[in-house]
């Protein structure tokens, strides 16, 4: 994989980022796309094609509701492992019409610089705890609340006592 400003792509990772329900949701309107052409817009026609030609006629359009709806289970996650306002950006990205509003979210959404010592899960620098097993990633000493060092034993400042308060990378 290439590293690119810290963070690398992997699509299987970000495949997995979206939510099994979305995929059944995709799915679900891909059909419902192809039924409304075969059963109410062909209907209609004086002349309609064979049948495999409406099936394919309408594959066109399902292939890409169901891909935006998948982007949309995409955008919500990805957004809330950055750190960003994630119910906004699910909002924008299914109301902002000719999918404008995903070009907005890959232009503007913050990157992922690091990854918990203890899990790996992505953290942003404005996280206090990983979002996934609640580690402390800016530990304070207790006595005199300065930041310390993850793996200190001793608080540099005021020699307090750290056990417990600020482990070391467990990976
Ligand atoms: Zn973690
Ligand atoms: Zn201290």
């Amino acid at each position: 994989m290439t590293q690119t400003s810290g963070e690398r792509f992997n699509l299987g990772e970000e495949l997995n980022l979206i939510p099994q329900a979305m995929y059944f949701v995709a799915v679900i309107a891909f059909l419902g796309i192809e039924a409304l052409f075969i059963l109410v817009v062909f209907r209609q026609h004086p002349h309609p094609p064979a049948l495999i030609l409406q099936i394919l006629v309408a594959a066109l359009p399902g292939s890409v509701l169901g891909f935006l709806l998948l982007l949309v289970g995409y955008v919500n996650r990805d957004a809330k492992r950055r750190g960003m306002n994630y119910m906004m950006w699910t909002f924008l990205v299914l109301f902002i019409p000719n999918a404008i509003g995903y070009i907005i979210y890959f232009l503007l959404r913050q990157p992922i610089v690091g990854k918990c010592p203890q899990c790996a899960a992505p953290t942003n620098p404005s996280f206090n705890f990983c979002s996934k097993c609640k580690f402390n990633l800016h530990p304070a000493c207790p006595q005199c609340h300065r930041a310390i060092e993850l793996g200190a034993v001793f608080c540099p400042y005021c020699s307090a006592d750290l056990k417990g308060i600020a482990p070391a990378s467990q990976i």
